[in-house]
């Protein structure tokens, strides 16, 4: 038994042996860190045809995957203690790294990936979150939840070799990672700044945290304005209980 479990529900079980190549998180299911455990849909069709999805009431384009075969799948999965259920859907909150993190205190996550044009309403109060993994629109929830499977894993102790590689990483803060260089020092006439081959570790600390402010503000500076918000929020809350 691993030590985090994630079961999906989907009608492409192929899609997840991308998983199995996918380098950190590879070592973390050989390691037994984690399980993915994959249901697929089809078995739990209805009728002779194993029938999943129909059309929708009211008209409309495509097919729309019907509420009993996603209910006895989920209903055939046992629960652990500390299980969550993610619902994969554009409609849902975009996620973030913070989720990531909040998730790694669970044993388990059920994740339901929906097709073609969507799913029956009703399969909604099965979920205890509704994910997207961005403002657009996929053909169905396997590529967002296997974006939340490694995501997630990467973060569990024991998946990276380094640990240490998880602290200064972009989105982990405010603030977006710093740029990193490898050898050679000079390649196709591009330096790296002379300030990483100083061997001082203060000055180089400095110039870190500094690039992480000149990068964010560059090309996020929403994540620097969010942040200030969340502050504003959090000192105003402090001021009314005094
Ligand atoms: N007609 C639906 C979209 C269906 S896309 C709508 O307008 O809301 C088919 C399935 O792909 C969805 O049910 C969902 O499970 C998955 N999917 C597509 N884009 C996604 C995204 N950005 N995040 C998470 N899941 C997504």
């Amino acid at each position: 038994m691993s030590s985090f479990n994630f079961d999906v529900i989907t009608l492409f079980p192929k899609a997840f042996e991308l998983i199995n190549n996918l380098g950190v998180i590879t070592r973390a299911l050989d390691k037994n860190l984690i399980d993915v455990n994959l249901h697929d849909l089809r078995e739990y069709g209805e009728g002779s045809y194993k029938q999943v999805d129909d059309k929708p009431y009211g008209g409309g384009a495509g097919m729309v995957l019907k509420p009993e075969p996603i209910y006895k799948a989920y209903e055939s999965i046992g629960k652990s203690p500390k299980s969550k259920t993610l619902l994969m859907t554009p409609q849902g909150k975009v996620l973030q790294q913070k989720d990531l993190m909040r998730w790694t205190t669970l044993d388990q996550i059920i994740i339901i990936c929906g097709q073609y044009e969507g799913f029956d309403e009703r399969i909604r109060c099965l979920a205890d979150e509704e994910i997207s993994i961005g403002d657009y629109v996929l053909s169905g929830g396997e590529i967002p939840a296997i974006s939340i499977i490694n995501g997630l894993t990467r973060l569990l102790p024991g998946t990276l070799g380094d640990p240490n590689s998880l602290l200064n990483e972009s989105h982990n803060s405010h603030l977006l990672e710093y740029p990193q260089y490898t050898r050679p020092s000079i390649f196709r006439g591009m330096k790296v700044p002379d300030v990483l081959l100083s061997g001082n570790h203060e000055e180089i600390v400095n110039w870190r945290k500094n690039q992480m402010k000149i990068r964010t503000l560059k090309r996020r500076k929403d994540l620097i304005e969010n942040n200030k918000i969340e502050y504003k929020k959090i000192k105003k809350k402090e001021e009314e209980n005094k």
